[in-house]
């Protein structure tokens, strides 16, 4: 955790232009599950017209229509906050757009590249259809997440450069391409999973929380387990 804080601080990246399908639902369940480990939490709100703190632990940003996206991305470029907290060693889990914006390069409502933050090694256009729906995925085996469930509803289309790695393999739904889902660099995850994806998924904010404060024992079975049963029962 940071040095000037015994707190696990948990940062919510511009709910007010980032957070469609539920966003808040993935503050929610870190925060509850780093609790029930008995892990003290701070959450902090930034809105668009904040500045970004860097020492954050965990960083969530979550999904957005084109236009909130472009200037969210724009006003976290000018910041800077973020890319910074990045270098630092915090955890991130960016969705949907916010995956788009934080990668290299991605496509406005007319398919023009726009910069993003440079975060994570991707660049994003736009496909020829939108990906809408149930999606199922297969995380890398490496990050002990296993399969993955969420809703997707983009029109982008990412691809991946070197330094980053696919974060799954799509079993259901479009993802980054149609065979693989979102991209993993360091602590770094984007994923098109809304749905919203840590509720609908406790091991990947197990994963998250393990990012910075290391082994974390297990939690008995609770409905979060059963709602991620019951997703994936219904679409495969
Ligand atoms: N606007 C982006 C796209 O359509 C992201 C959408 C989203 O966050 N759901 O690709």
């Amino acid at each position: 955790m940071s040095d000037t804080s015994s707190r696990l601080r948990i940062v919510w990246i511009y709910p007010d232009l980032l957070s469609t399908y539920g966003d808040r639902g993935n503050v929610l369940i870190l925060r509850r599950r780093a609790e029930l480990r008995g892990i003290p939490t701070e959450t902090i709100h930034v809105h668009s017209s904040d500045r970004v703190p860097v020492e954050g632990d965990i960083y969530l940003i979550g999904g957005g229509e084109d236009r909130p996206q472009i200037l969210a991305a724009e006003r976290l470029r000018a910041d800077g906050g973020l890319k910074r907290a990045a270098e630092r060693g915090a955890a991130i889990l960016a969705i949907c757009a916010g995956y788009q914006i934080i990668g290299e390069s991605y496509g406005d409502d007319a398919d023009n590249p726009l910069p993003g933050l440079g975060i994570l090694d991707i660049r994003s256009g736009r496909g020829t259809s939108r990906a809408v729906g149930e999606i199922v995925a297969d995380v890398d085996p490496g990050l002990g997440v296993g399969r993955i469930t969420g809703f997707e509803n983009h029109q982008g289309r990412t691809a991946l450069g070197p330094s980053a790695r696919p974060f799954s393999t799509t079993v259901r739904g479009v993802g980054n391409d149609g065979a693989t889902e979102g991209a993993y660099q360091g602590q770094v995850i984007g994923t098109y999973l809304h749905g919203p994806a840590l509720p609908r998924n406790p091991a990947l904010a197990d994963l998250l929380l393990r990012m910075r404060v290391g082994d974390i024992p297990p939690l008995q079975r609770s409905w979060g387990d059963a709602l991620h049963e019951e997703r994936l029962a219904a679409v495969l």
